[in-house]
């Protein structure tokens, strides 16, 4: 049997939540031990979607990044596990017995991507188990997956060619924790460098100004919308020299930008020659 795993495509998520929710709904009040017991209603998010917001007003990009237990070939947990309190299932999922694993909080601790919650009340670590207790009533999918309308959260055999096709060129987070993690992410987007141009004279947008960035000898090249705007999108972390020229106009250049953050150039006034 192939490994489980979860590919999330970060350009078909629009946000909703509803894998968040869909796993409140399955595991708040309901009981699946020793897979899982119940999961508190505050305090726990076993799949979080975390919001990233880029740049500053009104060049603004926003995307979100549900993350969740990533169900690790080398799981931090299996290491200090005892008893088999902790242990990977034939398909490749993680689970905290939650009989066995009572009153293990290091277990807590010991996740470098903070997917495991301390739960005071049962004296118990809990995090995504993958819903496994579907799985092995027949469901293909666990329910997070199930509600995500949009296609961006998809679940299988990491070994089934369709899934391989997604993963293809996906990333993993925090890859230098060295766990290999089954939980992929495509199209997570890179920086971005834009900004406005205008005539301060005539007080108007100019349409059609070319913009050059240029990153270590790499030339980008666009042009202002008909709101005098311009993006460079998904470009690497870098330091970017970027020239703004129009026709009759003097060029503006802007040298060492750092793309380790968006970079909105806010308004760019072009002086006549
Ligand atoms: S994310 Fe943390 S708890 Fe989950 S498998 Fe990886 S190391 Fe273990
Ligand atoms: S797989 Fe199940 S337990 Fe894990 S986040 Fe999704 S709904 Fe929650
Ligand atoms: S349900 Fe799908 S679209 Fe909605 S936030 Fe989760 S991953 Fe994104």
């Amino acid at each position: 049997m192939g490994r489980k795993a979860f590919v999330f495509d970060i350009a078909k998520c629009s946000g909703c939540y509803c894998c968040q929710l869909a796993c409140k709904d399955e595991h708040c009040g309901n009981d699946f031990t020793p897979i899982a017991a119940p999961q508190p209603d505050i305090g726990q998010f076993w799949v979080k979607v975390k919001e990233y917001v880029k740049g500053s007003a009104p060049k603004v990009a926003i995307h979100y990044v549900p993350q969740m237990c990533n169900h690790c070939e080398k799981c931090a947990l299996l290491a200090i596990a005892k008893d088999g309190d902790v242990y990977r299932r034939e398909d490749g999922l993680i689970i905290i017995d939650a009989e066995k694993a009572r009153g293990r909080k290091d277990l807590a601790e010991a996740c470098p991507y903070g997917a495991v919650y301390w739960n005071a009340e049962l004296n118990l670590a809990q995090k995504c188990t993958g819903c496994a207790h579907l799985l092995d009533n027949g469901y293909k999918l666990p329910r997070c997956v199930e509600m995500c309308g949009t296609g961006a959260l998809q679940f299988g055999d990491e070994d089934d060619p369709e899934m391989q096709d997604l993963i293809e060129g996906a990333t993993v987070l925090q890859p230098e924790t060295g766990l290999h993690p089954r939980v992929y992410y495509r199209n997570i987007p890179g920086k971005f460098i834009a900004g406005t141009v205008y005539d301060p004279e005539a007080k108007e947008v100019i349409i059609g100004a070319r913009v050059r960035a240029i990153n270590g000898g790499k030339l980008y090249m666009t042009n202002t919308d008909e709101y005098g705007d311009f993006w460079f999108k998904d470009l690497a972390v870098g330091v970017f020299d970027v020239y703004v020229e129009a026709k009759g106009y003097k060029t503006q250049v802007f040298k060492g930008l750092r793309t380790r953050e968006c970079v909105n150039l806010g308004d760019i006034a072009l002086e006549k020659e």
